[in-house]
């Protein structure tokens, strides 16, 4: 029985996707079930329009329709009953969402999307640790299941809006004009049944508040800022409907040693001028222990120093960035006498000009002078 494709559409074997979209536009409109009610033939070749737009639009699948005569690339016949999918699929996202009617209702209700903060150290950040979320969030009835029907009674019967179906049809405007279409039932919100004998525990909501804890795996390397993503541990479904989403944003605690600066780690070394000066060698820390770095004598202040390697693993590239220690030369700000002595004594070596001062003892010995000088004036 399959019909060619592009004769089903009206184009030529080398029409590009564009041309197979309008075409599929303006045939599919035509045919739309809506548009012909009761008419077995037009719902027939707008289910063909389907599957030929659907191979046509697919460069793969064309390809293979091409050469074998199927979609498939193992020969299997395309079409009939099988896919699963509505046929209003195509349809619907060819249109967009805006066409009124078509397709059938969703059963339920979907569960709301859920949001939670998580603050992640530097180092579950780098092992890419399982972290344990706690959230509230609306839970399926334990009583009843999510069924909303007292267990042990005929709870529910067949809705008397839309006698069962789920659906109702009913006249609307859109851009084909005047035309039927089909909405979920408002009574039963396309269930096709009442509750008549609610659940008592949750009221026949069939939803309870519920604190719970889910776990969430961190990717290595994920960083503040990041959005994750955890499918079905929103909020439940009523009635069947899906399970909401739950959204991770993430936020990084600070560290006591480190800034992160994207894959690079940060760290201040503090070195006094001396050590600057004649050249040290130090244990700076590093996310997995310490390290041992040489510090030149003559190091000025603000010199970077890469450890390679040693900063965060890149997300979802492998390898790792590095960390980058600055010298920072901390200058004394509280000099014992001996020790301003020999600064004097540097000074005046190389030639530093510096404010002329006495050390504390040669000032305390100046107030106790002028203290005695005064004293012999007031007593004569
Ligand atoms: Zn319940
Ligand atoms: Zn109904």
């Amino acid at each position: 029985m399959p019909t060619d494709y592009y004769e089903l559409l009206g184009v030529a074997r080398d029409a590009d996707t564009k041309a197979i979209k309008a075409a599929y536009r303006k045939l599919a409109l035509k045919y739309h079930p809506d548009r012909n009610p009761g008419d077995p033939d037009a719902e027939e070749t707008f289910k063909s329009l389907n599957e030929a737009y659907a191979v046509l639009s697919d460069a793969e699948k064309r390809a293979n329709y091409d050469r074998f005569g199927t979609a498939e690339p193992g020969g299997m016949p395309f079409g009939g009953a099988g896919g699963g999918g509505d046929i209003f699929d195509i349809f619907n996202s060819v249109f967009g969402g805006g066409f009124a009617g078509g397709g059938r209702p969703q059963r339920g209700r979907p569960g709301e999307d859920l949001e939670a903060r998580l603050e992640v150290t530097l180092e579950q950040a780098r092992d890419g640790a399982t972290v344990d979320v706690d959230l509230e969030r609306m839970a399926a009835c334990e009583v009843c299941h999510g069924e909303r029907v007292e267990p042990g009674t005929d709870g529910k019967e067949t809705c008397p809006t839309c006698g069962g179906a789920g659906q109702v049809r009913s006249q609307v405007q859109s851009l084909l004009g005047t035309m039927m279409t089909t909405q979920a039932c408002p009574r039963c919100q396309g269930e096709g049944q009442v509750v008549t004998h609610p659940c008592s525990a949750c009221s026949g909501r069939g939803r309870t508040l519920s604190r719970d804890t889910v776990q969430v795996t961190l990717p290595v390397g994920i960083d503040g800022g990041y959005r994750l993503r955890i499918p079905g541990e929103g909020s439940a479904g009523v009635d069947g409907g899906p399970d909401g989403d739950l959204y991770v944003y993430i936020e990084l605690a600070p560290h006591e040693h480190f800034t992160r600066d994207g894959d690079d780690l940060r760290y201040a070394l503090q070195v006094g001028p001396a050590q600057a000066a004649l050249g040290v060698t130090v244990e700076v820390p590093t996310l997995d222990g310490v390290d041992t770095l040489e510090i030149p004598a003559g190091t000025q202040p603000g010199t970077e120093v890469r450890l390679r390697g040693k900063g965060m693993p890149r997300l979802r590239r492998g390898g790792f960035g590095d960390e980058i220690v600055t010298v920072q030369v901390v200058i004394p700000q509280h000099l014992t006498p001996a020790a301003r002595e020999h600064l004097e004594a540097y000074a005046d070596e190389v030639g530093e000009e510096v404010r002329e001062t006495h050390s504390l003892l040669d000032r305390l010995k100046g107030v106790f002078a002028g203290r005695r000088s005064r004293d012999g004036d007031a007593s004569d």
